[in-house]
């Protein structure tokens, strides 16, 4: 096992919430490299803490801080062994893929999603995420109108039809990587909850669909988006032979055929063994896998 593969193995055992599995990994990684001593010393109070709640000592609480705090320091760790491994010499010149996201015929109130949405920025560089004007825009209403007056037999036709419409906002500044992503309160067709055009350029997320079906507050539909929009985005790179898988592992690219899933599968949120083998094996999935992985990280590190 490469450093970089053992490392994503610690942030798997992280997100599973496999504490003692990590420390082991790490242990191995870092045994007689400097800072070494330092995560032992750490390890060590990490597992007293744990002793002390099995025999009744802390509260569940003081132990659920205490291992969230663990589990960001072993992240710090695993980037700065990341740096020293020249890993972060890839593709420096990432944040290439604008993301114009759309509010189409939306039935709710979209101004914490707004903000999830912006502040993405700040947690990785691929993407830069920019909120159009779609709803101040007059022509919309005409667009949102045809959509809704218009039955769809399949997901394809929907998701073509939307993009084309909004494609039709006028100033658009549009690169061949600008990616368009729209939140839409209108049912896909066949309770699909998201999908994108062929050239997966184009994505849509089905609000109205997610509400329908898991009945959450929209607090919870608005992480369920967020995440949703992060797998998808991600797929909308185009990086060869990576794509949604039939099994739900709480993987980035779950597939999630059976919705139900879709809440689990985003709890956990990890890069897979498989998926993270055949991102790092083109030279176009290496270029971003740090930067997925400094997404999943920034899930830890801002808990
Ligand atoms: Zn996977």
């Amino acid at each position: 096992m490469g450093n970089l593969s053992a490392i994503n193995e610690i942030r798997r055992n992280i997100r599973y919430g496999d504490t003692k599995k990590a420390i082991s990994v790490f242990d191995e990684l870092l045994v007689g490299r400097p800072g070494y001593d330092d995560f032992i010393i750490q390890a060590g109070r990490w597992n007293s803490l744990d002793k002390e709640f099995r025999e009744g000592l802390v509260t569940r609480e003081q132990w659920s801080v205490g291992r969230v705090n663990f589990h960001k320091n072993l992240i710090r760790f695993a980037q700065e062994m990341e740096g020293e491994a020249g890993y972060s010499g890839l593709n420096e010149d990432a944040r290439n893929y604008p993301v114009n996201v759309y509010f189409f015929a939306c039935e709710f109130d979209v101004t914490s999603l707004k903000n999830q949405i912006i502040k993405q920025n700040k947690q990785q560089d691929i993407f830069e995420f920019q909120i159009i004007n779609w709803p101040l825009w007059e022509g919309r209403i005409a667009s949102e109108e045809a959509i809704k007056e218009q039955h769809f037999e399949g997901k394809l036709s929907f998701v073509d039809s939307i993009i084309e419409k909004v494609r039709q906002f006028p100033h658009q500044n549009r690169s061949e990587n600008t990616i368009d992503l729209v939140i839409t309160s209108l049912n896909m067709p066949k309770r699909f909850y998201t999908w994108t055009n062929i050239p997966r350029d184009g994505i849509v997320i089905s609000q109205g669909t997610l509400r329908d079906i898991f009945e959450f507050s929209q607090e919870t539909i608005n992480d369920l988006i967020l995440k949703v929009i992060q797998r998808m985005a991600i797929y909308a790179l185009n990086i060869p032979d990576l794509k949604a898988h039939e099994a739900t592992k709480g993987c980035v690219f779950d597939m999630t055929v059976d919705i139900r899933d879709l809440k689990n599968s985003i709890e956990i949120n990890y890069l897979c063994r498989e998926c993270e083998a055949i991102i790092a094996s083109s030279e176009k999935g290496r270029a971003v896998l740090k930067h997925i992985n400094k997404w999943v990280d920034n899930l830890i590190l801002n808990q």
